[in-house]
Formats: C-alpha cells, sequence, structure tokens
C-alpha cells in the first residue's frame, strides 16, 4: 500500500492538471481525491450532505453526544487504510485493541451471575497462521475438537488451490458450503451466524462463501490481520476531515450540500456536466462516482443504461442494518473490544464509553449495537426495534440489567437506519461489480461496491477510491481524457 501510494508522488507531473469532480465525501471520495491532489490534479468533491463521511458519517444530538452511522472496526489487514492514517500523521487515533475475538455466551453466566464470554486469543509471540490455529485450538467452549478437525479439512481445498477457488465458492453460500465440506451444522451455528452478520449484515444462508474465505485468508495469512482497532472519536472529525483538509491543501476542493440530481451527456455519450440539486452545473474534465451502488442506479443516463457495464448494476443491491446506542446510568462491561452477540436479532456491539477515548465515560456506559439481518425491522418503529433489543440484551447482561428494575437503567437510545447500506454479498454477486474504469472515457466509478479485493468495507472504499484515482492519473497521462475547452475547465457552480 505504500509502494502504491508513493506511485502518485512519483508520477511525472501534469502539464494541465485535471479539474475532477468526485461526487461524494465517503472514505471512496475523500480517498479518490486525495490521491488525485497527490498526483498534481484538482478534484473538486461535492458532497450531498452537510456532515463528511456517508456511511462512517456521525453527528451530535443535544446533549452534545455522538451518534454513529455504524459501529466501525479497523482491522490490521487493511492495508490502504492503515497507510492513509500514517500519510495523514494520524495513526495514534487507531486504539488497537488485544488481539482477541469474543464471543458472548447467551444465557450463560459466571460464578457471580455476570455475563460469560469466550475468546480466542492469538499469540502475540506467534506468526500467522500459527497464532490464528493456536487462537482456535486453545478455545473449546464452542467447538469441540472433532468440529474444529472437520472445518479445518474442509478448509483444505482453499489453502491448496488459493484465489481460483476462493473465486469460485461465490456461488455458493456459507451453509451451502459448510455442508458440501461436510462440515457439522454446530460449526455454522455457534461461529458462522455470528461472522456472517458481521460481516455483511445476512444470515450464512444468504452470504456468499466467497467474502467468508477472503475474510479468513486475510486474516490466517497475515499476524495482525484480524487485529482491531476502534477510532478514538467520530470518522468526520477524527478521519475523514484530515483526508478533506490534504487535498484542499493541495489545491482540491470541498462543496459540502451539494446533491447531484442528473449526469448531464455529451452527444458521444461522455459526461458534459453535473446537474446540481440547486438547479446550478458543476462542470469537470472528468468525472468519478462514489455515490452508493442504489443511487447511481437510479442516477444512470437513459443513453448508459444499455451499456453491459452499467446493465450488470442491476445485480447489486444495498442491505439493510440498524446502528442502535443505549446510554446506561452506570457500566455493564469491563470489556474493551468487539463483542460479538451470538444473539438472534443482534450482530457485534461494544461498549463505546471504554473502547473509544472521545466518548469515555468512567461511570456510565454506551452500547453501540449493529442490528441485523435487519429487513424485517427497518420498517419498524424506533421504540419497537429498542424493546426488542432490550428483550436480547435482558439475556446477554441478566445481572447488570436485572428485569425487576434493579439494574442498570436505560437513560436514553439512538436508532440510525440506513435501509440501503453496502451492497447485499449473496451468492454470486462478484460478477455484478464493476471495475473503476468504464467505458465512458471521462467517467470513473469508486465506492466500497466496486471491484477491489478488500470486500465492502472501510478498507474497499479507501482501496476503490485510490485505484480510481490512479486509472484516472494513468489516462491523463496517456492524454486519453477529452479535455475541456481551457476557459469552461475551471469547475464552476
Ligand atoms: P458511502 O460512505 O456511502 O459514501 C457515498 C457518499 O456519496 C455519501 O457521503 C453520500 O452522502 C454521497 N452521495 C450520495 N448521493 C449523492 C448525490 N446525489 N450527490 C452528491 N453526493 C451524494 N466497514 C468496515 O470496514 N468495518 C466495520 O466495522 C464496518 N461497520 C459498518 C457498520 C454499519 C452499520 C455500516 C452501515 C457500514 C459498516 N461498514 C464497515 C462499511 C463501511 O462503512 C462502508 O463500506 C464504507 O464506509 C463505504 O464507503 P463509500 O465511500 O464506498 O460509500
Amino acid at each position: 500500500a505504500a509502494a502504491f501510494s508513493q506511485t502518485f508522488l512519483d508520477m511525472p507531473r501534469p502539464s494541465r492538471p485535471l479539474k475532477v469532480a468526485v461526487i461524494g465525501a465517503g472514505l471512496a471520495g475523500l480517498s479518490c481525491a486525495k490521491y488525485l491532489s497527490d498526483a498534481g490534479h484538482n478534484p473538486v468533491v461535492l458532497e450531498a450532505r452537510d456532515v463528511l463521511g456517508g456511511k462512517v458519517a456521525a453527528w451530535q444530538d443535544k446533549d452534545g453526544d455522538w451518534i454513529e452511522t455504524g459501529l466501525h472496526i479497523f482491522f490490521g489487514a487493511y492495508p490502504n487504510v492503515n497507510q492513509m492514517f500514517t500519510e495523514l500523521g494520524i495513526r495514534d487515533r487507531l486504539q488497537w485493541k488485544s488481539h482477541s475475538m469474543i464471543f458472548a455466551m447467551p444465557g450463560q453466566q459466571t460464578a457471580d451471575g455476570f455475563q460469560r464470554f469466550s475468546r480466542f486469543d492469538f499469540p502475540d509471540l506467534l506468526p500467522a497462521p500459527l497464532n490464528g490455529l493456536v487462537a482456535i485450538l486453545l478455545n473449546n467452549e464452542m467447538l469441540t475438537f472433532p468440529e474444529k478437525i472437520q472445518f479445518g479439512i474442509g478448509l483444505i481445498p482453499a489453502i491448496l488451490f488459493g484465489q481460483k477457488y476462493v473465486e469460485e465458492c461465490d456461488s455458493l453460500t456459507v451453509t451451502e458450503w459448510m455442508k458440501k465440506q461436510g462440515v457439522p451444522d454446530r460449526v455454522n451455528d455457534e461461529v458462522f451466524i455470528a461472522m456472517a452478520k458481521a460481516l455483511n449484515f445476512i444470515d450464512p444462508d444468504n452470504l456468499s462463501m466467497t467474502v467468508v474465505l477472503t475474510a479468513l485468508n486475510r486474516f490466517l495469512q497475515e499476524t495482525h490481520g484480524s487485529k482491531m482497532a476502534f477510532l478514538d472519536g467520530p470518522p468526520p472529525t477524527r478521519l475523514c476531515q484530515p483526508m478533506a483538509d490534504h487535498m484542499i491543501a493541495r489545491g482540491g476542493e470541498l462543496r459540502m450540500n451539494q446533491r447531484i440530481s442528473s449526469i448531464l451527456l455529451n452527444n458521444d455519450k461522455t459526461v458534459r456536466g453535473l446537474k446540481m440539486q440547486d438547479g446550478s452545473m458543476v462542470e469537470a474534465d472528468a468525472y468519478v462516482s462514489t455515490m452508493p451502488v442504489d443511487v447511481l442506479k437510479l442516477m444512470l443516463p437513459e443513453e448508459w443504461r444499455s451499456i453491459p457495464y452499467f446493465e450488470k448494476l442491476s445485480g447489486l443491491t444495498g442491505v439493510p442494518v440498524i446502528n442502535i446506542h443505549l446510554w446506561f446510568d452506570r457500566k455493564l462491561t469491563t470489556v474493551d473490544h468487539l463483542l460479538f452477540s451470538r444473539s438472534p436479532l443482534l450482530s457485534v456491539y461494544a461498549d463505546m464509553s471504554l473502547t473509544c477515548k472521545g466518548y469515555r465515560d468512567d461511570d456510565k456506559s454506551m452500547l453501540e449495537l449493529v442490528f441485523a439481518p435487519a429487513k424485517d425491522w427497518i420498517g419498524r418503529s424506533d421504540e419497537d426495534i429498542i424493546d426488542a433489543t432490550m428483550g436480547e440484551l435482558y439475556r446477554l447482561f441478566p445481572n447488570e440489567l436485572a428485569r425487576d428494575g434493579s439494574g442498570a437503567k436505560l437513560l436514553k437510545y439512538a436508532v440510525v437506519k440506513t435501509p440501503l447500506s453496502v451492497y447485499e454479498a449473496t451468492a454470486g454477486r462478484e460478477m455484478y461489480r464493476p471495475v473503476q474504469t468504464t467505458p465512458i472515457l471521462n467517467f470513473y466509478l469508486a465506492g466500497c461496491f466496486t471491484k477491489q479485493k478488500y470486500l465492502a468495507s472501510m478498507e474497499g472504499a479507501t482501496f476503490s477510491g485510490k485505484l480510481a484515482a490512479r486509472a484516472l492519473a494513468d489516462a491523463a497521462i496517456a492524454g486519453t481524457i477529452p479535455l475541456k475547452e481551457k476557459e469552461s475547465s475551471a469547475v464552476a457552480a
């Protein structure tokens, strides 16, 4: 990732920098703009909302507490995101946790009546894959030894045939793959329901096995791959703003509250300009859309719809997810880490008052929880969702949240619904993911749904933006982008 970043700085400086309109200030858009500015071009980022970050956006409530679109975890296996923190000089903002994966054991309690957890601890002194194997072998609470061996045997083709096999497994759901490989159902129930919900907010009955194998590959091949970090505060201020500042300092521009309403074309189907919701026009030499795939599909000009590259987008749809914040009047847990809930309604959660320096509170807890799968809940009221969540939490924290009212009290809550979030990675989706270079000479795509090897994640989004920036910078050098006339080359609002 460092070498790839360096290529932007080492490229010959353009004799005439391109004005590039980058649609969206999520991680893909900001990453694309950052690297375009490193290559000597002038990005203009157009963001529809008044907050940076897209799916990592966050804002404050009337008490000054932060509400986040999603509980976000950074992994050791995110080379481009980690490199971004280094390049921006903000590495200290990543708060790395112990190298462990911690699963709740719903319904099970410690001798003194508290919530029990089961841990996979990766020994620091061992390299990959040994650290992962030891972590799996030493945990005997969730899987029996024969179950682990059967799962290990199931993985042999992935080890022998590598990436080709991983890609072929996109035709199978996780559950289908487990059956085909003779892995006992209990392995799915104990581990992979939680994994599938954490990876894509859906169940293993729907999730593509490629997603799980891709994650396992990274986790088992890289010594720190599964190590997790929390950002030390809200992503828009702690990560997105420094990305924006970087490109602004190099001649880029950021325009907030700028929603594009349509893409206008020249006769040759290249982009002539962007029509904004306020009626104004934005023109540039080149355009990068980082809008989520569902928005992009609606925005596609009629003339592009029959082009196979764009037609394929119909195979991708965002998955619903709900992020919940619960503030309690006392501490519920002392675990400073991400927790896999293993409950039917919830995915992962964390006590952000412990895990995140910016949200620290020594007396109270703020649980952030991902509610998934959310298909049947996304249309329900916040009150219904909180009631259901509390029902699950009574099982997770039987002692701390006594139903008779003697335990911790819920002070307030916030529910953030994202009806169409990252693309739903059901079996067979890989063939629909578009590469960043489109058939339209002055139009590029980025976003976590576009083709790259890091799934629909912050790493995938950041890397896709970098790939789009590289493709554009290369095209600028090759002279294949039709330049606007000099006088109209500046992006004009
Ligand atoms: P987006 O963030 O969606 O950015 C698109 C931008 O385009 C937005 O800012 C949007 O406002 C803007 N836009 C849309 N339409 C227009 C328009 N018409 N005009 C102008 N601008 C427009 N990933 C991880 O790696 N780890 C995690 O733990 C994790 N947890 C998650 C939890 C939740 C609840 C969610 C929802 C996501 C999570 N993700 C996680 C995924 C991660 O957030 C996304 O993959 C990533 O942020 C997507 O970035 P993006 O730039 O591709 O898209």
